[in-house]
């Protein structure tokens, strides 16, 4: 779908994975004018397909235009391409239990630019891919380390948007904790550094005794869809659930760690590393409440309870 300054996003078409034609001068090459999503679709038993809240993705992608000064589709539009792409790649969608389809839709400054301003065209485009497990580990705990020098995100900043710029740069510190075996980092907040932000592309909460906490949204953490349909299930499922500023100094006196997000969906975090002390959580990591939130939500993700929420959107 394409979009001038003042007009409408046109319908657009389904077209074989291949490259695209871009001006060098365009608003995304030069000025980082992109914004992305991510969701799932999960085959069920009887051969449908579930989409998990595509409509949270539609409204951050237009949250995050606003704060890039992009234009975006609507969320009908936003839905309905959606939908369109998975339905024209049923086939692509891994067997129940197997995986799913990863959705990976677009937004970008394709117009040219040359002087610093918003691209004059934007390009809302969607590919899809079949995946299992994000993490190499699978659903088994994750490693850990918390990042104090470089930050993914400053206060008035992008980092609550789903831009482009907010992964560049966190590849620098995600490098290096993976070539020391990390699993991934987690950010502290770059004023204090002291408060838990995020991982690279997760949310974290951690568990203490019947308490579930997670960082609030501020501006500088992204506002993740699994997130707060883990809030929601949790709080269903009889925890408090509280959102405010956590201490690093909590978190490694935690009874459980674990991570959220559509790529990560509920992974246990086995470890955090801290200026170079180690603590770990549990026997096996996978603490018995990440485990009873990952069950019910993947459940309800695959279809497989109630979805008393209407979360889910079904594609025959
Ligand atoms: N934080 C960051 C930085 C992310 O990239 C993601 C993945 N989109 C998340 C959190 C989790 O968001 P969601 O649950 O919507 O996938």
């Amino acid at each position: 779908m394409k979009c001038t300054q003042g007009g409408n996003f046109s319908k657009g078409e389904l077209q074989r994975f291949g490259n695209i034609e871009l001006s060098p001068s365009s608003g995304v090459l030069n000025y980082g004018q992109g914004l992305f999503e991510g969701l799932k679709a999960y085959r069920k038993e009887d051969g449908n397909v579930l989409l998990f809240r595509p409509e949270e993705n539609a409204l951050r992608m237009r949250l995050g235009a606003e704060r890039m000064c992009m234009l975006s589709p609507t969320v009908e539009q936003f839905v309905e391409a959606v939908k369109e792409t998975v339905l024209a790649n049923k086939r692509w969608v891994p067997p129940p239990g197997k995986g799913s389809l990863y959705i990976r839709p677009l937004l970008m400054g394709s117009g040219a630019v040359l002087g610093l301003a918003p691209a004059p065209e934007y390009t809302f485009l969607i590919f899809v891919s079949p995946v299992g497990n994000y993490f190499k580990e699978g659903v088994a705990p994750i490693n850990l380390i918390v990042e104090h020098e470089l930050h993914r995100a400053t206060p008035g900043g992008t980092g609550g948007v789903k831009t482009i710029g907010n992964y560049a740069a966190v590849l620098k510190a995600q490098s290096a904790a993976k070539a020391k075996g990390y699993s991934d980092v987690l950010y502290l907040d770059c004023v204090n550094k002291k408060y838990l932000e995020e991982v690279s592309s997760c949310n974290i909460f951690m568990v203490k005794g019947n308490v579930i906490s997670t960082p609030a949204i501020k501006g500088t953490i992204l506002p993740g869809i699994t997130r707060k349909s883990i809030i929601d299930v949790a709080r269903s499922q009889g925890f408090q659930v509280e959102e405010r500023l956590v201490p690093v100094d909590e978190l490694l006196d935690a009874d459980e760690v674990f991570c959220t997000g559509t790529a990560v969906v509920v992974s246990p975090v086995g470890s955090v590393t801290y200026k170079g002390k180690r603590v770990s959580y549990g026997e096996d990591g996978f603490g018995t409440v990440s485990q009873q939130l990952y069950s019910v939500l993947t459940r309800l993700q695959m279809g497989l309870i109630e979805d008393k929420m209407n979360w889910t959107v079904e594609l025959c």
